[in-house]
């Protein structure tokens, strides 16, 4: 079968809000872009229900109906769609050379927008509603959902330091946050860590893996099944809602090679452009960015600074533009991340497995 070959001004891959807001502003440049959307349409927001933090809704959105939204816009202004798996990638010239199953795209420019995706424990009871409690008491993403956890009693999965924030912010909401971790010990920074053990919502049960997600339908999630991976006993554990924090994996593996990445796969942006080591590669949204990971931010950056003084009202660190990180109570972690300048000028490691006070010795 032929191919038929497509050359365009500006590639678009992803059609998630960052993906989608690039298409707006391109088009209505007339540079005609073309986005190539890949299995999941829309991206994440799609699979959530209810979006309350996008502004401009004061009662809220569905998130498929703001996908909607979103995909209208860049359509009203002349964006074409592809709908496409990208097999393989050629960035060595320009135009760039994207292959698919029945495409040949030849572009100028590429927007990488392929979003990332949560990682999840494949385990009874986690899938999307209907077929598990997803959406109904399970979520990956504490700023999109702890609003609806008010005084209700919650489990995080993880021991990163995504695990560590989602169960620190979640205590604004919930009357208690309960981490669960496959070992005994973290992860997480020590800083995370330290932030966590001291906040006296928040409990943790270690050596400890999830089965199960139980509940139903009707009344959302009631509790998780768990085993000791060590003493092998297995136990239920009552809870309302269950966050799972165990990392993100940006759909990047296809630039591999092309593209400078971090280990977990993170495409490097360039300072304060969202350029890529290739000259005419551009990457945004959750495709480059392991901390903010919110629609808005894949949008503007008004979402940034709110955040970063949420965290530091939650006395967690927050970057400067030196590269340093500071909390409300004056802490600075070094830009190198590597250690912690205590207010009162002690310099402690900011290793994972340094000392940490209140953490359990074993078990
Ligand atoms: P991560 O560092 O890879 O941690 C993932 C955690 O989930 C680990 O504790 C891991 O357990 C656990 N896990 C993974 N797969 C699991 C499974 N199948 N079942 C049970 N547990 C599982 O991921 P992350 O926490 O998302 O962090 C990713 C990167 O973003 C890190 O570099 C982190 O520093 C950065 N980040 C930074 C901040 C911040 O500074 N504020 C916030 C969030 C993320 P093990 O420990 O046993 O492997």
């Amino acid at each position: 079968m032929t191919q038929e070959i497509l050359h365009k001004e500006v590639v678009i891959i992803g059609s998630g809000p960052a993906g989608l807001t690039a298409a707006i502003y391109a088009a209505r440049a007339d540079l005609k872009p073309l986005v190539i959307e890949g299995p999941q349409p829309g991206g994440q927001l799609t699979i959530t229900t209810e979006v309350e933090n996008y502004p401009g809704f004061a009662e809220g959105i569905q998130g498929p109906e703001l996908m909607e939204q979103f995909r209208a816009q860049a359509e009203r202004f002349g964006t074409e769609f592809l709908v496409s798996w990208i097999d393989k990638v050629d960035l060595s010239e320009r135009p760039f050379t994207l292959y698919t199953a029945d495409h040949t795209v030849k572009a100028e420019t590429l927007i990488i927008a392929s979003g990332a995706s949560a990682k999840w424990l494949g385990i009874p009871g986690e899938a999307p509603a209907p077929h598990g409690l997803g959406g109904l008491g399970v979520s990956a993403c504490a700023t999109c959902d702890g609003f609806f956890f008010k005084g209700k009693k919650i489990v995080v999965v993880g021991g990163g330091d995504t695990a560590m924030e989602e169960a620190t912010f979640l205590t604004r909401y919930a009357s208690s946050v309960t981490v669960i971790h496959r070992r005994d010990h973290l992860r997480a920074s020590k800083i995370m860590q330290d932030k966590a053990m001291k906040n006296e919502k928040i409990d943790f049960i270690w050596n400890t893996d999830v089965l199960e997600i139980i509940g139903t339908p009707e009344s959302g999630v009631s509790g998780v099944r768990l085993r000791n991976n060590v003493t092998g006993e297995e136990t239920t554990f009552d809870c309302e809602g269950v966050f799972v924090a165990i990392g993100h994996k940006p759909n990047t593996d296809m630039f591999k090679g092309w593209l400078e990445m971090d280990d977990i796969g993170y495409l490097k942006t360039n300072g304060h452009s969202m350029a890529t080591n290739v000259p005419g590669v551009f990457a945004c949204g959750d495709a480059q960015d392991s901390f903010y990971r919110q629609a808005i931010t894949a949008a503007g950056t008004g979402c940034m600074a709110a955040i970063d003084a949420e965290r530091y009202l939650d006395n967690l660190p927050v970057p400067t533009l030196t590269g340093e990180e500071v909390t409300i109570e004056g802490e600075i972690v070094t830009a190198d991340h590597e250690a912690i300048i205590m207010p009162d000028g002690e310099v402690i490691s900011n290793h994972a497995d340094a000392e940490t006070e209140g953490a359990p010795a074993g078990d």
